[in-house]
């Protein structure tokens, strides 16, 4: 009582208020204060007791405090009675949210404050204010820890330039943050304080001059070049105190157990590297800072055996250090060092960074490959702006300069967007990794971080998409892969993370997918082991961040999602109309021009090495392969599926035939395989419906009355890397490998000899089996586990595929989809107490005696299984839940005892059936021989005369032909392909679309297997197909590029070709030279409907207002072996007369006002028509019969079909008539002028 009168005497309160505030004080001081002042020093247990002594030191620590606040508050001389004294258990325990407090402030300071840093930070809250004072006193904690401690508790402090006087000093703070626990997401418990101004010491304490220390026991400091030489020879038990500027600070590390920092003293070109292991002294590395001239006394020399057995000095335990250190002395010969030579790098900011952005030529991606750069060592200092990933230790600095920490043990305190980083012998590296900002500053084991300003904002919520499990450092560690590869993967993993999670795969799979991903795209090894004394000590440095590798064509992933959207949205605006005519466009009339243009499509490559693409970059795809889904477009392919979106997929893989050629896909083991896809074309199919009236329309767009596109992928299985296979898949695999001799293991030669098909077989297999192998990646969908439910099986060789058709079927209302499938039955029904899946076939699965048919008919959800199912293939089909046989027997079966399948049952497949493609190696013996159906080439269809056929062409061409227009808009209901062979004989079909689900992958450059098509006989008697309603097509094989071209047509004699009636090879080449010109016609026509067309469209009610100019000839050609009348029109006439662009305009103008002119150069007695121009007339006269036009053709030619039997001429001679039979000639039309 006496005590508080004592204090309550010092100061004149004015108020009420004053007095209870004063008193509060005294009483906090007293009960929270003291205690730790008086607790463990010296004043003793019995005077504790007294009281006496406590007591005094009470009242003047209270009155010292309160005079201390009086003389920080802003108007002077005021008590800040607003404020309240807090503990810090109280502060733990009751302040949930972050926040500041400001003694001096005025609302107004704290208000512009807050604005500034909300300005620079938008999106982010300043830190609220609180009214609280914390007093107590600043301890060291563990682990060079700082804390503020009362005698309720502690609590950790980061200071920004800490003095080695607060240490063990009552103070109370006037300026700071406070970060609860919760906020942060820290495991620390309570959260803790930033120091954004410094304590203020309450009562003063020891001096703790150099003077004191060290002089008073004789020690000299002497200078670092000094201390070198006496680090070289050291003398056991010897201590010494140096004086020099601080080089460089490491990280705090611990390893095995201990914990310890390093840091160098430099002078001119002198090092010194000093080592602080002993406990008592870590907390110097929150005081000890690059450039700084420092004082450490008694330090010892030692030998540190993980440095190579290298001196270094150490801290002991009686060691002080003394920062902002004067020399006292001067050292004699600091004239003759070079100036400026060892201070440290000059610090750059955002402003000058300029300097460190490499002006470096923007390289074609397509060229420059992997490169090894240099970084450079520099200084940075610049504001947080980002946190791109906590776990992952990245952040952007000043919106534009990346930051990686993780090649540094992480951070005590989390930066937060708004600190303020001063950064010292950090690498720059430029453009490590093109999915970050080009500039990226990294830290090493050298490097030193240090927080200069405290952020005004509290931490942002964590970011779900980063991945903040800090798998990927870890998984740095142990493989010590480079800063670039690493950098992917991060990116990597944030991208997958939200496209996979949660429905593909489980979040914390995704950090272990991505590097496994990394690891495979990049091809590394894991990198050496760090030497960590080496990175922080050696001169000249050394660490994993020297070097990095620069490759800017590295895949860059994309989401399913975003590639349709990016295919969609290019999809018309990559394109200019024109370009999607045939060559010759402008003379095409309106209904040439809108029938090209009805359909068309683009394929773009993943690679722009090999063709064009849709990014710079090789692009990257990951997904899960599955059967079409009901919502899906495409019913006849397989899709790709990741968390947000799926697309269409028309696949082919490597047939197990001995030849190993390319077919459709038809191992269901991929159904649930996650993977990852590298080559493959993208194909977007357009669809426009409009009414141009001339080629000068198209770019208006009100001329387009209906336009759609599909997007699809191609590739072949044999390119994916399976990520994470599917049971069926494992099953396989592990077939595969006991087939092969298990060689699995032999990695390095397979890669050498990789190229060719089997090799490519191979390596899917090593690739799935290590990622079998490895399997921490568990998928959350697809297959789960092993079936232990009871069913039966039955085995199956397809041997014929039915197209799937909109059907209405009666069972259900509407269209449902269909098809079936005639296949022979292998053996009996088994039945399994587990599902076999596709398991090796068993003695009691096959049956040799007699092979029955069944015809498995599919509608409705069953119809998904349409992409898989192939003829020639054997496939298990599973009937789960049951043991009763009679579920896979089609109708009519006898009895239970004789379990038999009757010829051409019929069986309806149930939804939840399945079936598992029994390959090769999973095949007993006796069926491993080919089975595959008949299937002729292009020649044979049209030398062969059976009517129903089954060929593979490649396909060269592809029109729509649209017979119908409906309402719905979709006039594409037909389609003629033309296919060929290698030998060029070439084909053409006709596919009816108008009951079928959309066919993708019929696209010029693919190979197509068309099973059950009709060969039929032209009028004219030329061949070609058509569909029936059980016809099916596949894509067996895809263009190898865009750029392909389909073999040329054979080579054709005029005289053979003229004889052979059959239509049976319509195009060909042939060779010879011009005899004569028969005719050469030029005219301007009406666009609309073709008549001639001079100021006006000459037919009458013709509203066109616009022409085009036509051309037309016709001339006789001989080869040796016979003749041929050789018809050329349009782009074609100009390159036969041989005329220059500019001479053809110059015709085109001549011929505005009369419109036509027809010349006949032979035959008819050149005539021409009656009133011509004569110049005109005349120049074309000359055209014809010069050497230039008639001269040796190489010509592409179709024969025409209105073939006609021979002619009955009637001559005269005299006044007798003669009757005469002339053979008519050989009749061409040329498709293209070949030039040789
Ligand atoms: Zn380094
Ligand atoms: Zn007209």
């Amino acid at each position: 009582m006496d005590s508080e009168q004592l204090f309550l005497d010092q100061f004149e309160a004015q108020s009420e208020a004053e007095v209870s505030w004063l008193k509060k004080m005294f009483v906090f001081i007293t009960q929270h204060v003291c205690p730790v002042l008086t607790g463990p020093a010296p004043p003793a247990a019995d005077e504790l007791l007294t009281g006496g002594a406590v007591s005094d030191v009470c009242v003047s620590l209270s009155v010292c405090v309160v005079k201390t606040l009086q003389e920080n508050m802003a108007a002077t001389h005021t008590l800040p009675v607003s404020y309240r004294p807090m503990s810090v258990s109280e502060l733990v325990s009751r302040q949930h949210l972050a926040c500041v407090s400001h003694l001096s402030w005025s609302t107004n300071q704290h208000r512009v404050w807050a604005r500034e840093a909300e300005l620079s930070l938008p999106g982010n809250k300043a830190l609220p204010r609180v009214n609280l004072l914390l007093i107590g006193c600043l301890r060291e904690g563990r682990g060079g820890e700082w804390r503020l401690m009362d005698s309720s508790g502690s609590i950790r402090c980061e200071c920004l330039s800490p003095s080695p006087q607060w240490l063990n000093r009552p103070v109370f703070l006037p300026h700071w943050n406070y970060i609860p626990h919760n906020a942060s997401g820290q495991d620390e418990a309570g959260g803790f304080m930033e120091l954004t101004g410094s304590p203020v010491l309450l009562c003063p304490g020891p001096e703790q001059g150099l003077a004191a220390v060290g002089g008073g026991e004789g020690l000299r400091a002497v200078g670092v070049r000094e201390a070198a030489g006496l680090l070289h020879n050291r003398v056991r038990g010897q201590r010494l105190s140096v004086c020099g500027q601080v080089g460089s600070v490491c990280p705090l590390l611990v390893v095995a157990g201990t914990t310890f920092f390093c840091f160098t003293l430099t002078e001119d070109k002198h090092m010194l590297p000093v080592l602080v292991k002993d406990s008592s002294r870590l907390w110097w590395s929150q005081c000890v800072c690059v450039g700084q001239s420092v004082c450490v006394t008694e330090l010892r020399v030692c030998v540190l055996r993980g440095w190579r057995g290298n001196n270094i000095l150490c801290v002991t335990d009686q060691s002080e250090i003394h920062t902002d250190y004067t020399p006292t002395h001067t050292p004699v010969d600091d004239t003759h060092t070079e100036p400026q030579s060892d201070t440290p790098p000059s610090v750059m900011s955002h402003a000058d960074n300029n300097g460190c952005e490499e002006a470096e030529p923007e390289t074609d991606v397509v060229q420059s490959g992997v490169r090894m750069k240099w970084s450079r060592v520099i200084s940075y200092q610049g504001t947080v702006t980002e946190v791109v990933s906590e776990g992952a230790g990245l952040y952007m600095i000043d919106r534009k300069v990346g930051l990686c920490l993780v090649y540094q043990p992480s951070l005590r305190r989390r930066l937060r967007a708004g600190d303020r980083v001063e950064l010292h012998h950090v690498h720059f590296l430029y453009r490590p990794c093109p999915d970050f900002p080009p500039s990226m500053l990294c830290t090493c084991l050298r490097s030193s971080l240090r927080v200069t300003g405290f952020s005004r904002v509290g931490l942002s919520p964590p970011d779900s998409a980063c991945p903040s499990d800090g798998a990927l450092p870890r998984l740095l560690l142990e493989k010590n892969t480079g800063v670039s590869e690493y950098l992917w993967a991060c990116h990597l993993s944030s991208r997958l993370s939200h496209s996979l999670v949660p429905s593909v795969v489980m979040r914390q799979c995704v950090c272990v997918l991505s590097w496994r991903l990394m690891e495979f795209v990049w091809r590394r090894g894991t990198g050496g082991r760090r030497d960590i004394y080496s990175e922080m000590l050696d001169e000249p440095h050394t660490c994993p961040l020297a070097q990095y590798s620069v490759d800017p064509s590295v895949p860059q992933y994309l989401s399913l999602s975003e590639l349709s959207q990016s295919l969609q949205s290019t999809c018309w605006s990559s394109v200019c109309l024109s370009s999607l005519l045939p060559p010759g466009g402008s003379s095409l009339t309106s209904s040439q021009i809108n029938a090209a243009l009805s359909w068309s499509c683009r394929t773009l490559s993943s690679d722009p090495r090999t063709g064009e693409t849709l990014r710079r970059r090789p692009l990257l795809l990951v997904g899960v392969l599955e059967l079409p889904s009901q919502t899906s477009e495409h019913k006849h392919t397989l899709q790709l599926r990741d968390g947000a979106a799926a697309v269409s997929c028309v696949v082919t893989e490597t047939s197990e035939e001995e030849e190993g050629g390319q077919r459709a896909a038809f191992n269901t083991a991929w159904i649930g395989c996650l993977v990852c896809v590298q080559q493959f074309t993208m194909v977007t199919e357009r669809f426009l419906q409009s009414d141009f009236p001339s080629y000068q329309h198209l770019d208006q767009d009100e001329f387009i009355t209906h336009k759609h596109c599909r997007v699809y992928l191609q590739f072949s299985l044999d390119h994916l890397h399976i990520l994470s296979p599917s049971v069926a898949m494992a099953t396989h695999l592990r077939q595969r490998g006991v087939e092969s001799g298990g060689d699995i293991t032999d990695r390095k030669q397979t890669e050498k000899t990789e190229g060719g098909q089997t090799a490519g077989r191979k390596r899917r297999r090593r690739e799935a089996s290590s990622s079998h192998s490895a399997s921490s990646v568990a998928m959350t969908t697809g297959p789960v586990g092993v079936g232990s439910w009871p069913c039966v099986s039955v085995v199956l060789r397809v041997e014929q595929k039915e197209g799937v058709s909109w059907r209405n079927t009666g069972a259900e209302v509407g269209l449902t989809l269909h098809f079936s499938i005639r296949a022979a039955v292998i053996g009996p029904v088994v039945s399994w107490g587990r599902d076999p899946k596709n398991g090796p076939m068993t003695d009691r699965e096959i049956e040799k005696e007699k092979e029955e048919k069944v015809v498995l008919v599919f509608s409705g959800v069953s119809a998904r299984w349409f992409p898989l199912l192939q003829p020639g293939c054997l496939y298990r089909l599973t009937a789960a839940n049951t043991q009763d046989p009679s579920v896979l027997i089609g109708c009519g079966v006898s009895g239970w005892s004789e379990v038999e399948l009757h010829t051409d049952s019929a069986l309806q497949v149930q939804s939840d059936w399945r079936f598992h493609t029994l390959t090769r190696p999973l095949l007993l013996h006796t069926f491993r021989q080919a089975l595959s159906p008949t299937v002729l080439s292009v020649s044979d269809v049209l030398d062969s005369s059976s009517e129903l056929v089954c060929f593979q062409g490649l396909v060269s061409d592809r029109i729509s032909v649209n017979n119908r227009t409906t309402d719905s808009g979709h006039t594409h209901t037909g389609v003629r392909l033309t296919v060929c062979d290698q030998s060029g004989r070439s084909l053409q079909v006709y596919l009816d679309l108008s009951h079928t689900p959309y066919p993708p992958g019929l696209l010029p450059g693919n190979t197509l297997l068309l099973s059950a098509f009709q060969r039929r006989l032209s009028r004219s008697g030329g061949v070609y197909c058509s569909d029936s309603p059980v016809s099916s097509v596949s894509v067996v094989s895809l263009a190898q590029s865009s750029s392909a071209r389909p073999p040329p047509a054979p080579m054709m004699h005029l005289g053979l070709w003229a004889l052979s009636r059959e239509q049976r090879s319509p195009v060909g080449r042939v060779k010879g030279h011009v005899v004569c010109f028969l005719f050469v016609q030029l005219q301007w026509s009406c666009s609309l409907c073709g008549s001639l067309y001079t100021q006006s469209c000459s037919s009458s009610g013709c509203p066109s207002s616009s022409s085009v100019f036509q051309s037309k000839a016709k001339l006789v050609m001989d080869d040796g072996t016979g003749e041929a009348h050789v018809w050329f029109s349009d782009d074609l006439v100009r390159p036969l007369l041989g005329l220059a662009g500019s001479q053809w305009e110059g015709l085109q103008r001549a011929l505005r006002v009369k419109g036509h002119i027809r010349v006949y150069p032979r035959g008819r007695s050149l005539v021409c028509d009656a009133d011509s121009d004569n110049s005109l007339l005349h120049f074309l006269l000359c055209v014809c019969s010069s050497d230039v036009v008639c001269r040796s053709l190489s010509l592409t030619c179709r024969k025409h079909n209105n073939w006609r039997p021979d002619e009955m001429r009637t001559f005269s001679r005299g006044d007798r008539d003669f009757m005469t039979r002339t053979t008519r000639p050989l009749q061409l039309t040329c498709l293209h002028l070949d030039t040789d």
